[in-house]
């Protein structure tokens, strides 16, 4: 079709030609393929830059048990030895694989409500409701919480879904600065007169949405700081705690857990599975009005088909580990320890790091997304596997290398991890703090 020679082109075009040059020049670093779990060690298909051409080709080696410092498996559920994939392997004997349905229709599984359930009780409210993809969760509930004539704050780096899920609300956005409680005030009083009966505002409802780590800064909300603010101007408060569920807390209940405050405060805790648990989809727990609202009109309950069963059954294996036994609390506290000794040792390497010492997410700011490229080459070379990111996920001077720690990761991997960073420190320039 001659016009579809276009599409491709004006798509492109919305971005600038220098972002696109300089991605073409390191799209090695991304995509490659792995071919085993992604646990604390990795099998993953190397893929190598050629000038002439512009193009990477994949040259079919396989790079074996590279050290895995990218992925989300922050208590290290995501390893295919033990209870957890036995008990995944089972369900899928029993359930297959697919629902082949939505909730509403033949997709309601009694492991389904099982988890529910069980993750009501863990965080200590009265229910949950519990969807295939955490994207969607964000996205797509959002919008069956507010709309037209409804005022939302959201956070100025809050995740891409939650950005997505204002916008198909109609709401009123506006952007807070990154945890900046005045910036909030500011914005929440706006129209509002402190004190003034929610029937008297302008607004039908306000929404104010959070993270409880956030996934490119590796910084902690200020929940006792929003907290007050939406008790004062009488708001509601959306809490997304994909990085913070399972990683924070003594008990691993996340962001609430680690400040002392009852989940019941917030009033919709939303998280994802695809981290702590090892698994897929998103959740969203809190009193029972609110979650048999969503359960009727929330169109990833009643339009999407409903979650794996060996993706739930994993869920659940993992989630009774994390909440009953020892073995649960060991990982949360050696994933508490190798987040410490990692950041540490990164900045007394002179890297810049961002973000809170007990963050799960260590991002380190390189600046240019060459030496990104040239850095992620290198560590593959000395045996570790890293994720850069910049446009358009940060904006392209803060391109970053972002690790994510793991309980899995051993003290050794870790220490070796520190030492290649040191090496690449010097070979590339990166000791910023000493250039000041
Ligand atoms: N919320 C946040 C804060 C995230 O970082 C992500 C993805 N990493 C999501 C939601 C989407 O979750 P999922 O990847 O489980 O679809």
């Amino acid at each position: 079709d001659p016009e579809m020679k276009d599409f491709v082109p004006l798509y492109a075009s919305f971005e600038s030609f220098y972002t696109r040059n300089i991605y073409n020049r390191i799209q090695d670093i991304f995509n490659r393929p792995i071919c085993s779990v992604p646990g604390a060690t990795i099998n993953i298909v190397e893929r190598k830059f050629s000038h002439s051409g512009w193009t990477s080709k994949y040259t079919g080696k396989t790079l074996k048990n590279v050290v895995n410092l990218g992925s989300y498996n922050y208590l290290g559920f995501a390893e295919n030895e033990g209870t957890c994939s036995e008990a995944a392997i089972e369900s899928a004997k029993k359930y297959g694989v697919g629902v082949c349905s939505s909730r509403q229709e033949m997709g309601n599984l009694d492991i389904h409500t099982k988890l529910e359930q069980t993750m009501a009780d863990y965080l200590g409210v009265e229910a949950c409701i519990t969807f295939g993809m955490g994207y969607a969760t964000n996205s797509t509930n959002i919008p069956c919480l507010v709309n037209k004539g409804c005022l939302i704050l959201s956070d100025g780096l809050n995740h891409a879904s939650l950005v997505l899920g204002c916008r198909l609300s109609r709401a009123t956005i506006r952007v807070f600065k990154h945890n900046d409680m005045e910036d909030l005030e500011r914005k929440l009083s706006d129209g509002v007169v402190y004190g003034q009966p929610r029937t008297q505002r302008p607004w039908k409802k306000i929404l104010i949405i959070v993270e409880g780590v956030y996934s490119m800064e590796g910084s902690i909300v200020n929940l006792p700081g929003v907290l007050a603010l939406k008790k004062k101007y009488k708001a509601y408060l959306y809490l997304d705690e994909a990085h913070s569920i399972g990683a924070l807390g003594d008990h691993g209940r996340g962001v609430t857990e680690y400040f002392g405050i009852h989940a019941s405060e917030v009033d919709i805790m939303m998280g994802t599975f695809t981290k702590s648990f090892g698994a897929a989809g998103g959740y969203i727990a809190g009193n029972r009005a609110l979650v048999e609202h969503l359960r009727a009109h929330s169109h990833s309950a009643c339009y999407a088909t409903s979650m794996s069963p060996p993706v739930c059954q994993q869920i659940l294996t993992s989630l009774s580990i994390i909440s009953g036994t020892e073995e649960g609390r060991n990982r949360i506290k050696q994933l508490a320890k190798s987040c410490k000794i990692f950041r540490q040792g990164l900045k007394k390497l002179g890297f810049i790091v961002y973000g809170n010492d007990d963050s799960p997410v260590v991002p380190v700011l390189f600046y240019s997304p060459c030496k990104l490229g040239a850095f992620s080459r290198e560590m593959l070379k000395r045996g570790f596997a890293v994720v850069g990111v910049g446009f358009p996920a940060t904006p392209i001077v803060e391109s970053r290398v972002r690790f994510c720690m793991s309980a899995a990761l051993t003290d050794k991997q870790i220490q070796d991890a520190l030492s290649a960073c040191s090496d690449l420190s010097s070979l590339l320039n990166l000791n910023y703090s000493k250039a000041k």
